[in-house]
């Protein structure tokens, strides 16, 4: 009878949820909206470097992964290293306000690392009512990059800018502009930015065939990160990730990515089995990554760009094979939301996952 009673409240009491589901969602939502209105994880943090995943995955599709792109926080300035599918809506989930970008830096012209950029660029426009447009700074062609896109969306900027007004989307902050950088005769590096305490240096990396590529080192306040952007192992890079105390770096495992060539192959897919296959040396695998970490003495690693995607808890076993017994630091696999912090005057490296 007892069991009867108990089982007749519950369909009641889950009948009464059931009927009143849309106002309680309606209820959390707003609180939810409010929450992310006011959302600045920028504003909290302790001067020093800080590097934000915005995008961990690669150009195969991921789910749980956004394509390439990564927010350096140096004091209170904004800068992001690419932006590939997805970045708008990381940067949004883990409270970065779009509108607070200062400038993009790009690795290379890769589709995966540039086909976010719109929606990023369109955010930090209408987020800060931008009077100028998304500073683009990369390689040469990054000019003809910036003019690409900037009349790809100019018809769409026109529409902003007429619906919300010229208040909202002023007319001069739509679209990017370009400031290309070349390597000085004879040199494998150049400083692309240097003030307020802030150094940027672009340098070479090996992703042939695909010419130019370069990595990025920052240096502020006696700390130091290195994104490597797409490279397969390289003395160049170890050269500037020297003693830097985190690297941010690609990674592909050739194991797991000969697996997929097999079961291409298998399938009768032989464009996608050679594309697998071409695609094993132009980027580093962990255990590259790993030794080139320990010959550079950074402090930590965190590798980025997986490929391929980890889609099961498990897999990161294989994907990291031997790294871990050839570095001794830190070595972690990038999540979206990831954030590692180098507070100015100290040399702790902290981990922890922004927003939601
Ligand atoms: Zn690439
Ligand atoms: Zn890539």
């Amino acid at each position: 009878m007892k069991r009867i009673v108990a089982l007749v409240v519950l369909v009641v009491l889950a009948g009464g949820a059931w009927m009143f589901r849309g106002p309680i969602a309606l209820k959390l939502s707003d609180r939810a909206v409010a929450t992310n209105m006011q959302a600045d994880a920028v504003a909290g943090l302790p001067d020093g470097l800080h590097a934000f995943v915005c995008g961990s995955g690669s150009p195969l599709p991921d789910r749980t992964r956004a394509g390439p792109c990564l927010t350096v926080i140096a004091g209170q300035r904004v800068f992001l290293v690419d932006a590939g599918e997805g970045a708008a809506e990381v940067l949004s989930g883990g409270g970065i306000p779009a509108g607070r970008i200062d400038r993009l830096f790009l690795t290379h012209f890769h589709s995966d690392h540039i086909d976010g950029l719109s929606a990023v660029a369109l955010q930090r426009w209408i987020g800060s009512a931008a009077t100028k447009p998304l500073l683009l700074v990369g390689p040469p062609g990054v000019e003809r990059l910036a003019a690409g896109f900037s009349e790809a969306y100019a018809i769409d900027n026109t529409y902003r800018t007429g619906h919300h007004g010229a208040a909202v989307a002023p007319p001069s902050g739509g679209g990017f502009a370009a400031q290309a950088f070349a390597m000085p005769a004879g040199q494998d590096s150049v400083v692309v930015l240097n003030e307020g305490g802030l150094k940027v240096t672009a340098f070479r990396v090996d992703h042939g065939p695909v010419d130019p590529a370069v990595g990025y080192r920052f240096e502020y306040k006696g700390r130091s990160l290195v994104v490597s952007g797409d490279t397969s192992a390289n003395p160049g890079l170890v050269a500037n990730a020297r003693g830097a105390d985190l690297l941010v770096h690609d990674a592909l495992s050739p194991v797991l990515v000969r697996r997929l060539k097999a079961a291409a192959t298998k399938a009768g897919q032989t464009n996608r089995a050679k594309i697998l296959e071409d695609i094993i040396n132009y980027h580093a695998s962990p255990e590259d990554v790993a030794r080139e970490a320990k010959e550079a003495g950074v402090k930590a690693v965190l590798l980025t760009h997986l490929v391929p995607p980890l889609p099961l808890p498990g897999l990161d076993v294989p994907f990291v094979g031997n790294a871990r017994k050839l570095y001794d630091g830190p070595l972690w696999l990038a999540r979206d939301r990831d954030l590692i912090s180098l507070p100015a005057g100290s040399t702790k490296i902290e981990r922890k996952r922004l927003g939601r």
